[in-house]
């Protein structure tokens, strides 16, 4: 059986005590974990601040580029073992791991090693006057935050992980990571692939474990931990929030969405019905990013809906090893026990089910792909994040009742627009009160682009210059000339 350890200083270490990793597809147990107690986080914790005052606190930016190109490239020497890794923890069809995870894993190194090399700051010549006679040159120098703890979900691991970790490093600060309880191979695959492309020891760290009471909370609640970016729930988040403010520390937040599709009369209609499809269903729906909310206009709302179940109903579910695979279980029973009782609050609410519903005959962490119609806004499936292959219909009228019913929630993270009117899909996406909007697309990224949600979404935005905002301290200098 393979034993994930703790990842401090350079070096792999056991925990207190151990938990177990199981594959959602088989119920098999894949590996133990070590669960880091107060003791091994607060060691991860000093490991990251003795780098920072070390040589690593004074490290140029071409040299963590360096370091960070040789991580992408021992990410991509191992592909196999991430992809295996992935699919085992996630459930994920393997062509998605291939394709997402790990390429993008990869990617999202080799980005920030660009970003660091090319990112400047800003200058001004400030003219002498008044009380200051003298001119002056200001310009902005970057600086590391210090220590940054990584609190990471289960629906993307590797992803979320080098999302967080990769422009970390770049700005020069050491990280302490810590993956999702559910899903912790990959990450500590990538403690391996640290250590073999010679990371400086301290510079990261891995901690494995679970929230309050474990390796989470013990991370968020440590005085010497300078800033904290975490991707999960909401609660989670206003949990950390009250943390981070011991302290006054900075945190970004990536958080749950309620995410609606808007399509208009006159959009690709083929072409929508794919992208709709593929953004509900994707992943298992276990994507921040997935729409929950269908809004149609009412003149194709019939054919559409008809198109959709016909989409949804060619979805291949069954084992994610197996190409032919499109859809694999969600990531654990317990996630499937929770989707499965909104199955019984959509019931309760009265909606009308137009495809799934149930659970397919398979072993492992499967649910149906579902589609329900029928209810208003206010219903707690219209109002609450699911996490799962779902997602409800329902016809509109004109330009603002879809914006109305979009931002019908308290949620912010992302929308897609489906139509052909240029001019339309500029004004609903100024209107639509979301971080990200996606026009005749879905899951289409640029990396330098801004990422992050409002309301219960998030805070802060992160990708390019954005992640180095939040990573980094600009710090003004005054040159009197
Ligand atoms: P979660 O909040 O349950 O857990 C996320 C991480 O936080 C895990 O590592 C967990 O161990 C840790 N954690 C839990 N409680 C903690 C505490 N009190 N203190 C410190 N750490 C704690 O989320 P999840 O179920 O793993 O992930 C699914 C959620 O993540 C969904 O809501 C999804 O929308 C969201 N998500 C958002 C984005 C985004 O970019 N906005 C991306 C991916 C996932």
């Amino acid at each position: 059986m393979a034993v994930l350890r703790n990842f401090i200083g350079g070096r792999f270490v056991d925990g207190g005590a151990r938990f177990e990793d199981v594959n959602p597809a088989t119920g098999a147990v894949i590996a133990e974990v070590c669960e880091a107690d107060a003791e091994i986080v607060d060691a991860a914790v000093s490991a990251a601040r003795a780098a920072m005052d070390g040589d690593w606190g004074q490290s140029h930016a071409e040299a963590r580029a360096r370091m960070m190109e040789r991580i992408a490239d021992g990410i991509e020497a191992r592909a196999d073992e991430f992809v295996a890794a992935e699919v085992a923890d996630t459930g994920r069809p393997i062509a998605v791991a291939e394709a997402l995870d790990v390429a993008r894993g990869a990617a999202n190194f080799r980005a920030f090693a660009a970003m660091a090399r090319a990112e400047g700051g800003e200058s001004f010549e400030t003219p002498g006057g008044g009380v200051n006679p003298r001119g002056a040159v200001n310009y902005s120098i970057r600086r590391p935050l210090g220590v940054v703890a990584a609190i990471c979900p289960w629906n993307l691991p590797l992803l979320s992980m080098s999302w967080k970790v990769a422009p970390a490093l770049a700005c020069g600060n050491a990280v302490v990571a810590k993956p999702s309880e559910e899903t912790p191979a990959t990450a500590t695959l990538l403690a391996e692939v640290m250590a073999s492309v010679g990371v400086p020891d301290g510079v990261f760290n891995l901690v494995h474990g679970f929230g309050e009471g474990s390796a989470g909370g013990f991370m968020t609640a440590h005085s010497q931990v300078d800033a904290i970016s975490f991707t999960g729930e909401t609660a989670t988040g206003e949990a950390i929030m009250r943390q981070a403010a011991k302290g006054v520390r900075p945190v970004s937040f990536e958080l749950g969405g309620k995410n609606p599709a808007i399509v208009f009369a006159d959009c690709d209609f083929e072409a929508a019905v794919a992208g709709v499809a593929r953004s509900s269903f994707f992943n298992s729906g276990q994507v921040c990013l997935c729409t929950e909310r269908v809004y149609v206009e009412r003149g194709i709302y019939e054919q559409f809906v008809a198109a959709l179940v016909r989409a949804v109903d060619a979805y291949v579910i069954g084992d994610p090893l197996d190409r032919a695979t499109t859809m694999g279980p969600l990531t654990s029973e317990t996630h499937r026990t929770r989707v499965l009782g909104y199955f019984e609050v959509a019931r309760g609410e009265g909606a009308e089910v137009l495809t799934g519903g149930g659970v397919p005959d398979l072993a492992g962490a499967y649910v149906l792909p579902t589609v329900w119609a029928g209810l208003s806004n206010s219903a707690r499936i219209l109002q609450e994040e699911v996490f799962g292959p779902v997602c409800h219909v329902m016809p509109f009228d004109g330009e603002d009742e879809a914006v109305a019913l979009a931002n019908d929630t308290k949620f912010g993270l992302a929308a897609s627009i489906w139509t052909r009117d240029v001019g339309r899909a500029a004004r609903v996406a100024g209107q639509v009160k979301v971080g990200l909007t996606w026009v005749n697309c879905w899951f289409l990224r640029d990396l330098r682009t801004p990422f992050g949600g409002s309301g219960l979404s998030g805070i802060g935005r992160e990708g390019g210059r954005h992640s180095f905002d939040f990573y980094s301290e600009t710090r003004n200098v005054c040159l009197a000339l």
